[in-house]
């Protein structure tokens, strides 16, 4: 298959790259490796109170019936590159898609097929919808043995297991939107996340709030006190990661309004060291906040389980005495880290910029190879506005290093 370009990755990004490119008359195509496209913004619930917050998770629903209207535009989900080449300036790409699905409207979730499943997560629910997915990435098939384990047992036939197939995709370009990893908070195990019942992360309540299921994990406890905790792997050259992930502070304080909205009585506290303002309108949302919850310049020295089994933090107060605070629950703002694209091992060689993204350190798009892009959350941290802004700086530069290519420039 011929195409000017291949994204790599489904996330916003890459859906926003594709729809900007069409925009431009420039033929894409899209892999992602999940079995859903959307990347981590499928997680994320809206945050309109009695208005909108501007979170940007709407955008996502935005470009996914914009591309839908799109014809020959192929967005391979369950897809991976599984060996590159370059000739005369031109990508060979072998993508291997997974073709192997549950079909969600015959699947009632009884959840058989998971436990004969021998391998870990190869079926999965996410935490953002109620549908059940095949990974084609672990599903044992995918390492030539064979299984059908699941689709035997389904009462249903919900399973459709079908061969993987490999796609031959020739570019002048390729597109990096591969995305982040966000900071696995059971690193800093003084902060309680996995050991101290009722410490989440942020990603966790969104995505307990976007399925509804919120309520339900605080066990019919009514919630009357919540803590944020800041900056948890950000700033802190001890986790490797000495820059603010930009992101973080509005996603706290969105979430702490959304909540108070809809428990009025909720007693919210933010531990903070600096509240990072990037985005257009934030003084705003920042002011209205300061009415309704309490700021703490302080970092929590430790999170752990109180006498009552809440969660408690150990923090020095304003006079550099300790304090020792129970709330309900505590959610820990984690950041944004790098992600290994895993690209076969003769993929060019492509920049890493101070904080270990890929590309350079200003908002530029280039990767370091020519004809080669990044851009979104695979470039450094981002919200998904930015995100979408790089996108369209990406299609405007792609589209006209493929013009230059045309003319015969590069020659
Ligand atoms: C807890 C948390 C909450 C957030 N909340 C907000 C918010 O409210 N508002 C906001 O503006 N921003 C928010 N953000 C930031 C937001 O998540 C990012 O801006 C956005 O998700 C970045 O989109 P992306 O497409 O660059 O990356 P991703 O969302 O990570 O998508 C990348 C995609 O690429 C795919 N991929 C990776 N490697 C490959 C490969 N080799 N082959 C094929 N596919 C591949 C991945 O599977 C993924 O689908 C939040 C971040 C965090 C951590
Ligand atoms: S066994 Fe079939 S119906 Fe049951 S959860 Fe699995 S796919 Fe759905
Ligand atoms: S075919 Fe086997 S390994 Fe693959 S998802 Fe089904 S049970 Fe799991």
């Amino acid at each position: 298959m011929k195409k000017e370009v291949l994204i790599v990755g489904g996330g916003i990004t890459g859906l926003s790259l594709a729809w900007e490119l069409s925009c431009l008359g420039v033929d894409s195509i899209l892999v992602e490796k999940a079995p859903f496209l959307g990347g981590h913004v499928s997680q994320f619930t809206c945050k309109a109170t009695d208005a909108c917050q501007k979170c940007g998770a709407c955008l996502l629903e935005d470009y996914l019936s914009r591309l839908s209207r799109i014809n020959n535009l192929p967005l391979l989900v369950n897809s991976r590159i599984d060996s590159f080449d370059e000739v005369h300036g031109k990508f060979k790409t072998l993508v291997f898609q997974g073709q192997s699905k549950v079909i969600n409207e015959k699947c009632d979730n009884c959840g058989l097929c998971k436990k004969v499943c021998p391998v870990d997560r190869a079926l999965f629910h996410t935490a953002f919808d109620s549908k059940l997915y095949l990974s084609s990435e672990k599903c044992i098939n995918a390492l030539g043995i064979h299984c059908e384990a699941c689709a035997q047992i389904c009462p249903q036939g919900a399973v459709d297991l079908q061969e993987s197939r490999d796609i031959e995709i020739e570019t002048s370009s390729i597109a990096v939107c591969s995305g982040f990893t966000p900071f696995d908070a059971s690193q800093k195990p003084r902060l309680g996340f996995q050991r101290t019942p009722g410490v989440f992360t942020t990603l966790e309540i969104d995505s307990l709030l976007r399925s509804n299921n919120f309520q339900p994990v605080l066990n019919q406890e009514e919630l009357k006190s919540i803590a944020f905790v800041q900056c948890v792997g950000s700033r802190d050259p001890k986790s490797g990661a000495n820059y603010c992930s930009q992101i973080c502070c509005g996603v706290s304080v969105r979430l702490a309004r959304l909540l108070k909205s809809r428990y009025p009585d909720l007693e919210i506290t933010i531990f903070y060291m600096d509240i990072q303002t990037f985005e257009r309108h934030f003084d705003e949302t920042m002011r209205r906040a300061a009415k309704d919850m309490t700021f703490i310049r302080s970092m929590p020295s430790e999170i752990r389980a109180g006498e009552n089994g809440k969660p408690e933090i150990v923090y020095q107060g304003n006079d550099d005495v300790k304090q020792t605070v129970p709330f309900d629950m505590i959610v820990l703002s984690i950041g944004i880290r790098p992600a290994d694209p895993n690209f076969p091992r003769n993929f060019p060689a492509m920049w890493k910029n101070r904080e270990g993204f890929i590309g350079s350190d200003d908002q530029d798009v280039a990767a370091g190879h020519p004809g080669i892009f990044v851009a979104g959350t695979a470039q450094g941290p981002k919200s998904i506005t930015n995100c979408v802004s790089q996108a369209i700086l990406a299609a405007s530069q792609i589209k006209r290093y493929l013009d230059r290519t045309k003319r015969g420039e590069f020659k």
